[in-house]
């Protein structure tokens, strides 16, 4: 086969970005996709711009597929990583709800649809996968004149989570979600407000988690309190609510028990 590179005619103020090893040959080396096209860092209309102001450019043809070319479009950086951290935010951002389902939906959910809509799930859950791996490649080692350039790591970023290892993001969210007893679609959401930060998240949803049976509990032994000594329940649930704010080491027993003390028996 005929090395994509060889079709370009190279334009000699550029220099050739080579995968370094045939298995990486006709890749995009922003996406991963098969490269098509060739992208300039910096583009050919700006080269004499940074050239003239002495700035930092990379002066690389770079291996690219057509839909990266377009997301570049108006993009005048001057270095590779730039340019491919401008394609990952806007691939990212463009297929934002494929990528949404795909992180949303584990395969068991999925299994419990029927026909229908598991169908359509399914096909976005694709595209996601897809997507997400393309807004997250890593790139590939490179050759330019001779000079070999390992790019960081080939495998997607390992997610670490209480000290476990994950391959990737989905996957420490279908852990997460089954070690924790929480939905994996607001772990996915949660990652949008905790800086994509899992163990934050977590962390969050179990103190909601605790906050909401803490608030079951409240209810519902202050529902037997007020019965018991035929209170109003609302008064009982402030009454508690007051004093565990003022003391925050206090049960909901406990705050019963002063209720009891300090106001009820006297009623009696
Ligand atoms: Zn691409």
């Amino acid at each position: 086969m005929l090395a994509i590179e060889s079709l370009f005619p190279l334009d000699p103020r550029y220099r050739q970005l080579r995968a370094a090893s045939e298995a990486h040959f006709h890749t995009c080396f922003y996406c991963g996709c098969i490269a098509t096209e060739t992208d300039f860092a910096p583009p050919q209309d700006h080269w004499g711009a940074y050239a003239n102001h002495g700035q930092s450019a990379d002066n690389l043809q770079v291996p690219s597929c057509k839909e990266c070319l377009t997301l570049l479009k108006g993009c005048t950086m001057a270095l590779v990583q730039q340019r491919r951290e401008v394609v990952h935010t806007k691939l990212t951002r463009k297929y934002q709800k494929a990528i949404n389902v795909y992180l949303r939906w584990s395969e068991d959910e999925l299994a419990e649809l029927d026909f229908s809509l598991k169908h359509s799930i399914d096909a976005g859950l694709q595209l996601g996968q897809e997507s997400h791996r393309r807004s997250n490649y890593p790139g590939f080692p490179y050759d330019v004149d001779g000079t070999v350039y390992p790019v960081e790591q080939i495998k997607p970023q390992a997610v670490v989570v209480f000290g476990e290892r994950f391959e990737g993001l989905k996957a420490a969210l279908v852990h997460a979600s089954k070690t924790y007893g929480l939905s994996q679609g607001k772990l996915a959401q949660g990652l949008e407000l905790h800086n994509n930060n899992l163990e934050a998240v977590i962390l969050h949803l179990q103190r909601e988690q605790q906050q909401a049976s803490l608030e079951r509990e409240l209810g519902r032994l202050c529902g037997a309190f007020a019965k018991e000594h035929n209170q109003s329940r609302r008064y009982v649930v402030n009454a508690v609510k007051r004093y565990m704010e003022r003391d925050q080491e206090l049960s909901v027993h406990q705050a019963l028990e002063k209720l009891y003390q300090e106001r009820v028996q006297h009623f009696k």
